[in-house]
């Protein structure tokens, strides 16, 4: 079993300097994270919360939040990189139909935010999904004209935007096992 060691930012958005109330707290991050190693379990990696970090506001116009390659770098750059994965936890952001943002392949540095969904299944599964991104899996494109491989990927973790489908296929698990990122925090 491979551990991951995290860091996790509870950063709330201010616009203007008018501070909005975060909806995370460290307790709806616990319950998240359950549901995360319980998704990723499969590929023998858990991930541990090292260190959590009430974040300085991020001070961005509502409008500009929803450019999601956008936010994650002014997220990461306000913080060194260190020898763990760095995760944002941000309220929700309009017009932003993903659960979050990845560095795909931990490239430059392991970052992802995720937004709130109100639940902890959701909020869980947006998480998983961006892990899955850090372990250099991309999303999974359905063919909904190919009947049979729609059925078997609609539940995927990895299908683009808001499903609720944690499902991983054998490949996923390899591919995520031999990533970049688990290998530098295996063994
Ligand atoms: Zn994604």
């Amino acid at each position: 079993m491979s551990s991951i060691p995290l860091k996790v930012y509870i950063t709330p958005f201010a616009e203007k300097g008018a501070v909005e109330a975060q909806k995370w707290t460290t307790d709806a991050a616990k319950a998240a994270l359950n549901v995360v190693n319980a998704t990723w379990a499969k590929a023998d990696v858990a991930f541990v919360i090292n260190d959590f970090v009430m974040d300085r506001p991020l001070d961005m116009a509502k409008s500009a939040r929803s450019r999601d390659r956008d936010l994650l770098d002014v997220l990461s750059l306000r913080h060194q990189p260190e020898n763990l994965v760095h995760i944002y936890l941000v309220n929700p952001i309009e017009n932003l139909k993903a659960g979050g943002c990845s560095y795909v392949d931990s490239n430059p540095e392991p970052a992802s935010f995720v937004q709130w969904y109100g639940n902890v299944d959701s909020n869980g599964r947006a998480w998983a999904h961006e892990l899955g991104h850090l372990m250099s899996l991309d999303h999974v494109q359905i063919d909904y004209q190919n009947e049979k491989q729609a059925a078997a990927l609609v539940n995927n973790l990895m299908t683009e935007g808001l499903g609720m489908g944690k499902d991983l296929t054998d490949k996923q698990l390899g591919s995520a096992k031999s990533s970049k990122l688990v290998k530098r925090f295996s063994g």
